[in-house]
Parts: structure tokens; sequence; C-alpha cells
């Protein structure tokens, strides 16, 4: 077995554990395969073992890798990273998913921007659930106003939320955040019925995020191995 399939086969793994271990089905929680930075061929790669959802951050090196492999037709983009009101048309045309739209004026592009050729792109709504300053997302009581907006634009479907939490080592204050965006979602979702996905848990916290209800992990490191440049621009 190549080391990028042990990898993959051992977050299978760690999933499914901790689905079992808080009396979760295993296909209540997605793994999303975060694969910025890593070339196309290794993409191809762990699909080829089964895994259809991949996650990109940066803008054009995600899109030279949907153009490279756009021959496997089941493939599903998901857009992880800031972004910018003056580039959402390429996310708008090719992903997927959007899994940072955190103001008005970038849901209400996305919307204007998606192809009619197209199904809806599905939108989650980042929540900065830590309330750092300099951090993307929405503060949780601004949470609503955004659901609301993007219920209600055209082309967008909005599946749900999505948080970084804190980048911390003390499991207390994580496992305070990760309950708080586990409320946060229990609220809304009770509105907006279209939501189903919580998306929290990266390599380091998976297992508590899935304790925290969790239904989308985002893995890079433990998938891909360590990046060459920083995780967030
Ligand atoms: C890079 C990244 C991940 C994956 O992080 P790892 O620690 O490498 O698993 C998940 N989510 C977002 C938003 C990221 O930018």
């Amino acid at each position: 077995m190549s080391t990028l399939e042990l990898n993959y086969q051992n977050v299978l793994q760690r999933l499914q554990l901790a689905c079992s271990q808080n009396n979760r089905p295993a296909q209540s929680v997605r793994l999303l395969a975060v694969s910025k930075t890593k070339p196309a061929a290794m993409v191809e790669a762990v699909y080829a073992l089964g895994q259809r959802s991949f996650g990109e951050n940066y803008l054009q090196d995600g899109m030279d890798k949907i153009t490279a492999l756009s021959h496997l037709t089941d493939i599903e983009w998901h857009f992880i990273g800031p972004l910018q009101s003056n580039k959402t048309r390429p996310v708008a045309e090719h992903f997927q998913w959007v899994e940072t739209v955190d103001r008005d004026k970038i849901a209400r592009r996305l919307s204007e921007q998606r192809p009619a050729t197209l199904p809806a792109l599905n939108v989650l709504v980042q929540v900065n659930i830590s309330a750092e300053e300099q951090k993307a997302g929405v503060l949780p009581a601004q949470a609503h106003a955004l659901c609301t907006l993007v219920s209600e634009l055209p082309n967008l479907c909005l599946r749900g939320l999505m948080c970084i939490p804190e980048a911390t080592d003390n499991e207390e204050r994580l496992r305070t955040q990760l309950e708080a965006m586990q409320a946060l979602y229990q609220q809304l979702a009770a509105e907006f019925p279209a939501m189903d996905t919580l998306s929290m848990g990266m390599s380091g916290d998976l297992e508590l995020a899935i304790a925290c209800g969790s239904s989308e992990i985002r893995i890079g490191t433990d998938i891909f191995g360590a990046r060459d440049y920083p995780a967030n621009n």
C-alpha cells in the first residue's frame, strides 16, 4: 500500500471509530479531502480509492486541478478558502460548494454569477465561533441574518454552517467552541429545512468535532502529508 493509501484508510478508520463511539452511523459524516497545494495526480490517486469530495483554498491552484481532472465527472469540489468579492465568478462557475460565505455581497455575487445551466450552488455560512478579531466568518449573532439572505437567493442552496475554531491545545476551550457551534447549528437548522451540514473538524480535532455533532470533517495533512506553504493565506 502507498503512503497515500495508508493515510487515507487511517483517516477513514478514525472517522468510523469516532462515529461508533458516539452512536452515530459512519455515513452521517462526510470526509472532505483538503487537497490545497497538492498536485492533481495526488487528487486522482485519492479519487481512485473512492474519495469524491475535495476541498481547495486557493482559487488558481483549485482551478488548475478542476481543469486537469474534468474527466472525473462525479468529483465534487468545495471552495474552503477566503473569498474576495472580485474573485467570486470562477467559484460560482466551477465549484459545487462554497463553505466560506461570510457577507451579503459575496452571497449576492455568487448567486448572480451561478450559471443557469447548473444546479444551485451549495453554501455554508462561515461562523467566527471563537470571535477572534482578524478571523473570517460572521459572529454567531449575525448568522441568522446571513442565512436568511442565502436561503432567499435564487441560485444558492443554504446547506449549513462551517467554522475554524481557535488554534489551541486547550481541549476544554476547543470543546466549548465546538459545542457552541453545534447549538447554533441546531437552532438554525430548525428554521432552514435545507440545512444538513455542519462542517468542523480537521486533522488534529476530528474526533472531538464528531463528538460535537460535525457532519463534515475537512482533512488535509493526515491524508496528503504536510504542506510546503501555510494553510491559510
Ligand atoms: C487547510 C484547511 C483544512 C485542513 O487542515 P489540516 O489540518 O491540514 O487537516 C481544513 N479546513 C480549512 C478551511 C483549511 O484551510
